[in-house]
């Protein structure tokens, strides 16, 4: 994943969480909230794209997903 040198990127280099590999996240709604959440679960967490789930009520052109 690419680091910028932001603040938080310069400084912070989380170690992977134990057991993240076989844990899944369920995000409701694909709103700002859950897109950050799941970015921040793949890059600080580590955790695969294919263990975060994001359940969305509504299905229309205009969401982000
Ligand atoms: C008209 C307008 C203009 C805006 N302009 C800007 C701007 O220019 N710049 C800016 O930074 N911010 C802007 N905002 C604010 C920004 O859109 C919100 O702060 C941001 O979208 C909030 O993100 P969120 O993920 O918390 O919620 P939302 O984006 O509201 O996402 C929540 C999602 O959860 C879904 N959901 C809700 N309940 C359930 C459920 N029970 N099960 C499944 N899914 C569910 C909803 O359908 C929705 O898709 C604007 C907001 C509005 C209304």
């Amino acid at each position: 994943m690419y680091y910028s040198n932001g603040n938080y990127e310069a400084f912070a280099r989380p170690l992977k969480p134990d057991g993240v590999d076989e844990k899944s996240a369920y995000l409701i709604g694909s709103g700002l909230a859950s897109l950050a959440a799941a970015t921040f679960l793949v890059r600080d967490a580590q955790m695969k794209g294919n263990r975060i789930h994001i359940l969305e009520e509504l299905l229309k052109e205009s969401h982000l997903i």
